[in-house]
């Protein structure tokens, strides 16, 4: 059974090493500076999961530069994060089925209702929709004003996304130092858009600077864009592309289940060859 917030204040070390990711229902997607893939990885990670059976909520807290609703064609939704951050609607007004059964809770595009909405109250979402959950992934605003801030400290754990560059680690380091600061705690990082061969070196040059474990690498892949572009989350579209194989990889971790690539792949194949032998049967054979 998953745990309510928990162990918020303590150090990940103190969760018992075999079944920590029970314990854990709010992930917050966090880095340094925009860019590195947030968005990306927090629909895609929260399709996964809903994919994996995993009852999961999606809110989009980049108040003011949302993208969650315009990914997943939900730019025309009656009610967002922002009427409930300005308490004009309840948080049920603001949910809607996403892919594969992911619950989202999009933002608006509006300036006004930017301004309006008030980051204090996602505590209040947060408890409310904890309630109804597995999993709640929060997709977080880049910087450190009030609206980035609030996730960080409020998630049970942080996973910071990072480009495998310089600038993108010092910036997450930031993060990270942010995070200790008001008293949340981060997971480990995502290396996004790396290139491949070189995994082994950069995942340990990260976790030597950040001090935090790297929990997923995932390529740079030009389905993500394609995705994106039909409005779809890769691990749906192009399930079998090197980017979702590595995000669905990191969900079945975070979910605590085993990554079945190959049986996903061996039962597709049995469905291709069903198919093709009815298809191509010899006419004696029919
Ligand atoms: P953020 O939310 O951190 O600002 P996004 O998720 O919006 O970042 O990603 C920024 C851009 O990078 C988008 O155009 C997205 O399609 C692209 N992108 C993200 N991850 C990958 C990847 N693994 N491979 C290729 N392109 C990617
Ligand atoms: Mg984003």
């Amino acid at each position: 059974m998953r745990g309510k917030k928990v162990l918020k204040e303590k150090n990940s070390t103190e969760y018992n090493r075999d079944d920590w990711y029970l314990m854990v229902k709010v992930y917050t997607i966090a880095s340094g500076k925009g860019g590195t893939g947030k968005t990306t990885v927090s629909i895609n990670l929260g399709t996964a999961l809903a994919k994996l059976g995993k009852e999961t909520y999606l809110m989009d807290a980049d108040i003011g530069m949302a993208n969650v609703g315009l990914i997943l064609g939900m730019q025309d939704v009656p009610v967002t994060l922002h009427e409930i951050l300005a308490g004009k609607n309840k948080i049920d007004d603001g949910i809607y089925k996403g892919p594969e059964g992911l619950k989202v809770i999009p933002s608006g595009i509006s300036l006004q209702g930017f301004q309006q909405a008030d980051p204090d109250k996602i505590r209040d979402v947060l408890s409310e929709i904890e309630k109804k959950c597995e999993f709640l992934i929060i997709d977080a605003p880049a910087g450190i004003s009030k609206d980035g801030v609030v996730p960080l400290a409020v998630a049970n754990e942080v996973i910071l996304v990072v480009n495998p560059e310089l600038s993108s680690i010092v910036d997450a380091l930031k993060t990270k130092i942010l995070t200790d600061v008001v008293g949340g705690h981060v997971l480990g990082t995502i290396v996004n858009r790396v290139n491949q061969d070189k995994n082994e070196i950069i995942s340990k040059k990260i976790e030597k600077v950040l001090g935090v474990k790297v929990i997923g690498i995932i390529p740079d892949d030009a389905n993500v864009r394609r995705a994106a572009a039909a409005r779809m989350p890769i691990v749906v579209k192009y399930p079998d592309s090197p980017a979702s194989k590595a995000i669905q990889k990191i969900a079945s971790d975070l979910a605590g289940v085993a990554y079945k690539e190959e049986e996903i792949k061996a039962r597709r194949e049995g469905f291709i060859e069903r198919f093709s032998r009815v298809l191509f049967r010899k006419k004696s054979e029919k």
